[in-house]
Formats: structure tokens, sequence, C-alpha cells
């Protein structure tokens, strides 16, 4: 018997039209509890309007909203109990750290003493005990971060909404951020949703990430469903890089590229239906051989050394394919001009042409 997950928060049929413009269309999400999710796609795609929907900030045009099954759509946002950063950060400059992270913990009543063993507590879990008498501007942008971290989580949030919180950092800032972030929201296992538009920084951090474009939801899945397993177009181009081939199909594990025959893996019935399809193959899933005929082939357009792989492009059939080969693997191929391409039937996912 599988045990019954309990959902840290649900939107049901979520719709936010602005002006007759639809920001959020139809967007139904099952977050478990203690999960960290991240809504990411390109700007304008309604991310933020989804997110201020769930923290109350913004009323549905229709839709509901649910925290562990129970309804809260008409719930007015101060008195959800939801932890948010967002990227102005909002701490109070004129407040030292500890006053700025007690803040919430004043509002509720909390008594002073145990206002004091929370913020020390939150302190050290941020990794800042030393900071608690310093005013926000005699911090770095790191440690703001963290602060402002820190005074979300001191009213023990039922969920922890960020929008955007790491992009005013550099970029090695941010990355050291993101894993500190993760590690502490594994620690307190609140559920968590996080809005960027950054793939890599989703990728690093997220449980599931909703890929959103246009106000809809276009997958939801683990950074490596996504990755490896994009369910359209959209998806394949804007997580990472991918090779999109227009084919035509065979069969059911075969398609034709001009009249070079590829295998792959069994179609999905709605697919073979049809007359062609494109195939989405990762630029490190193509293996470059030496010309062989019969195989697909082509002449190298463009190679750039990234140091520790070499981007290879070859050009298809009035498109390129990008190949990604290993500096060992490419010396041993760079005295030709034309190459070949290969990849496994497993490494190609067929999508609607
Ligand atoms: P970004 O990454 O640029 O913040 P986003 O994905 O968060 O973008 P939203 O801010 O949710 O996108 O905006 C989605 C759409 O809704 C955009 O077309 C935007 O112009 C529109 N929109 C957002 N807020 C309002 C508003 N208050 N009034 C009218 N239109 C709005």
């Amino acid at each position: 018997m599988t045990a019954s997950v309990t959902m840290g928060l649900e939107t049901r049929s979520l719709y936010k039209i602005f002006d007759g413009h639809r920001a959020v269309e139809e967007v139904s999400l099952q977050v478990p509890q203690g999960e960290f999710w991240c809504f990411l796609g390109p700007s304008g795609c309604g991310k933020t309007t989804l997110l201020r929907m769930i923290a109350g900030l913004e009323q549905p045009s229709s839709g509901r909203i649910l925290i562990d099954s129970r309804d809260i759509t008409a719930q007015p946002a101060h008195e959800r109990n939801f932890g948010m950063v967002f990227q102005s950060l909002a701490l109070f400059p004129h407040l030292n750290v500890e006053d700025n992270v007690a803040y919430a913990l004043k509002l509720r009543g909390a008594d002073r003493r145990i206002r004091q063993e929370r913020v020390a507590e939150l302190l050290e879990l941020i990794r800042l005990p030393e900071v608690g008498k310093r005013r926000i501007d005699q911090l770095s942008g790191g440690q703001r971060q963290r602060v402002a971290i820190a005074r979300a989580l001191a009213q023990e949030p039922r969920l922890f909404l960020m929008d955007e919180p790491l992009s005013a950092l550099d970029a090695k800032l941010r990355d050291h951020m993101q894993v500190e972030l993760k590690q502490l929201q594994r620690a307190l296992k609140i559920t968590t949703v996080f809005v960027t538009h950054d793939q890599r920084e989703a990728m690093t951090i997220a449980d599931r990430i909703v890929v959103m474009s246009d106000g809809r939801v276009q997958q939801v899945g683990t950074p490596t469903e996504i990755y490896r397993r994009p369910a359209n177009r959209f998806v394949a181009n804007f997580i990472g890089q991918s090779n999109l081939l227009d084919v035509e199909i065979v069969g059911r594990e075969a398609v034709r590229f001009g009249d070079i025959v590829i295998p792959v893996t069994d179609l999905p019935a709605e697919l073979a239906a049809k007359k062609r399809v494109t195939l989405c193959i990762r630029p490190e899933d193509v293996t470059l051989t030496g010309p062989v005929a019969g195989r697909l082939s082509g002449d190298i357009s463009f190679v750039r050394d990234l140091g520790s792989t070499v981007e290879v492009r070859v050009a298809l059939g009035g498109q390129e394919v990008i190949a990604s080969a290993s500096p060992s693997h490419w010396s041993s191929l760079q005295s030709y001009a034309r190459l070949g391409l290969q990849f496994s039937p497993e490494a190609a996912t067929a999508l609607s042409h």
C-alpha cells in the first residue's frame, strides 16, 4: 500500500485576467508537504502573478488555493502566515539584525525571552550568530539575503514563498546561496515555492520545476525529467541546449531524416499516428565520428573550446546540430572537415511537430 502524500499547497484551475489579458491560465498544482518547487519561465510568463495569488497579494479571477487541504482563497495575506522573501528584501534599514529578525515575533506578541531565544537560533541557522547588533547597511549582500530569510522563517511559516531573491547577488555568491538555501530548506522541511527565470538556478535548487510560458504550465517535473524528457518544444528550448530535428515517421521505432533512417525508441501512439515528429537530442548525447556512409553526417560549421568540453556545430540539412565532445575525443577528430553524428535511441525524445 502506498502512503498518501500530504499536500502542502494546492492550486485548482487558477486564473488571473488583467484587462482582458490572461496572465495566469488554468494552473492546477499539487505541492507535497516539505518539497521545494520552482516556478520557471521567461519574463512576463505569469510566475510572479501566480506566486502573488498564492501569497494573497493578488485575488484570483477564478480558481481555488488550498493549504493543508483547507481552502484559503478568500483569506487575507496577513492571516496566511507565509514567509516571504522578494528581490527587494524589504529589511528595515534603521533596525539592527536582531530587531529585523524579531519583527514578526514582536507583532505576534511573543515575549522578550522567547524572541531572544528564537532570534539566536535563527542567526545560528543562517550561520551569522555574530552580526546580531549590526545595522543592515553594515552587512554584505549575501548576509542581508540570509537575514531576510531568517526574518521570514521567524514566524514558523506554513509556506515559504520567494520571488527571485538571489537575483541581485553576483554569480559566485548566488551559486553559494542556492546551495545554502537548499540545505536550509531540507533541514527545516518547509514547503517552499521559489520564482526564477534562471533555468540553472531552478535545476540546482528545486525538487520539482513548474515550467511556464504565456500564463500556462508547460511541464511539471524533477530537474532530470524536465531536462531528459521535455514535454514540448518550448521546454526543450528553454531548458539547456537542445537539437530539434524535424523527421519523417517510418514506423514505431524508426524515423527518416533526408534519406537516412534513424532508430528511435517506441514512439507514443499519439505521435506514431502522425507523419512527422521533432526529435530532441541534447548536445552531450550526440557522438561525433569520422564520416560514415549511410549515417547522419555534415560539414563542421563552428567549433568553440569551452575548457572542459568542446562545442562542435555540424551543418545538417539546412540546420546546425550542436555536439559537445571531450577535448581528447575532439583532438582525434579535428583533422576532418566533415563528421558523422550518432545518438542512441534512448537519448532522443519525440515531440509533437
Ligand atoms: P518577470 O520575470 O518579468 O517578473 P513574470 O513571469 O513574473 O515576469 P508577471 O509579472 O506575473 O510575469 O506578469 C504576467 C503578465 O501579466 C505580464 O504580461 C504582465 O504585464 C501582466 N501583469 C502583471 N501584473 C499586472 C497588473 N497589476 N496589471 C496589469 N497587467 C499585469
